[in-house]
């Protein structure tokens, strides 16, 4: 699709024309969004399983479209990231979560997805702390959530945010684990507190010897490690109870609660 110049030819793509139209809608009506306060955060317990006790919540972000209803994270965020909205969005939700859990029992962690563009920029740890502050909540009480695709181009910036946060008692979580390119020696590199198994490995777990392994494997380094596990996309009372036998730590999952407003979990975390 190129035009203009003396005898070049005009190409018009016109499915193109019409992807790049929506994409410019979307991409104003999520600042829209923000301004006009359409953005909310749904909350999943993460299940202990010793006591099987609330001991936190990871927040998921939801987006309240005036004329769509709730929309998934899977639908905007990947263009948030692009468009660096994310940013200011990110900023959002870690000031609500804040917010939010300094309401609750001091046993409740919140745990907030921080994408790797939040992580790189300079500002990032400062911002963390200052909503921390401002909504007087002690830093061991929040998790950070991080990929391990955000641990590969590591940047200066974002070793100093990791630094900063970490000494200030933040805790971090390496999410979706196995999923990327999982390199265990980001687990020595980084201080990472917990590993967050990928759904897909308990989806699996119950017909497939090798998704049950890597649980396995994976319990086995978080106990000589010192990191707490986690399995995410606990859906039934086998895949919990594969959980338990594993020696995994904690449990995520439909199983106990899908994500919830936050008026109906704070019912649930006495
Ligand atoms: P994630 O961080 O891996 O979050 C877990 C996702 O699994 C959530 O989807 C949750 O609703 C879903 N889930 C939980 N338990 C089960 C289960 O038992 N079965 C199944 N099938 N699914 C389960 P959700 O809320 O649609 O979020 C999707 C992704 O969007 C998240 O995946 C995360 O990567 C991203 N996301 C959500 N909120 C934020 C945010 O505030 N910031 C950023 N950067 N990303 C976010
Ligand atoms: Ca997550
Ligand atoms: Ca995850
Ligand atoms: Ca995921």
């Amino acid at each position: 699709a190129k035009s203009n110049g003396r005898g070049t030819v005009h190409l018009f793509d016109p499915a193109l024309s019409e992807a790049a139209r929506q994409r410019r809608v979307l991409e104003a009506e999520l600042r829209t969004a923000l301004a006009e306060n359409q953005f909310e955060l749904h909350y999943q317990p993460l299940v202990e399983l010793g006591g099987q006790r609330t001991v936190g919540v990871e927040a998921l972000l939801r987006w309240r479209h005036p004329e769509r209803g709730l929309v998934s994270p899977v639908l905007f965020i990947p263009l948030a990231e692009e468009m660096g909205f994310i940013v200011p969005l990110g900023d959002w939700v870690i000031r609500q979560a804040c917010r939010d859990a300094a309401k609750w029992p001091d046993h409740v962690v919140v745990a907030v997805n921080v994408s790797g563009i939040q992580l790189h920029q300079k500002g990032f740890a400062a911002s963390v702390l200052a909503a921390l502050r401002e909504a007087g909540l002690a830093p061991g009480r929040l998790e950070v959530e991080i990929t391990e695709s955000v641990l590969i181009d590591e940047s200066e910036a974002s070793l100093d945010n990791l630094e900063t946060l970490r000494a200030a008692g933040i805790r971090f979580a390496m999410d979706d684990f196995g999923t990327g390119y999982s390199s265990l020696s980001y687990l020595r590199r980084f201080p990472i507190d917990k590993i967050k198994i990928d759904r897909s490995f308990m989806k699996d777990a119950q017909t497939n010897a090798d998704a049950l392994a890597i649980i396995r494997a994976i319990a086995g380094l978080g106990a000589s490690l010192g990191i707490t596990t986690l399995v995410e996309g606990v859906e039934t009372e086998e895949q919990l109870g594969i959980a338990r036998a594993e020696g995994i730590d904690q449990v995520q999952g439909y199983l106990f609660s899908r994500p919830q407003p936050k008026a109906e979990i704070e019912g649930k975390l006495g």
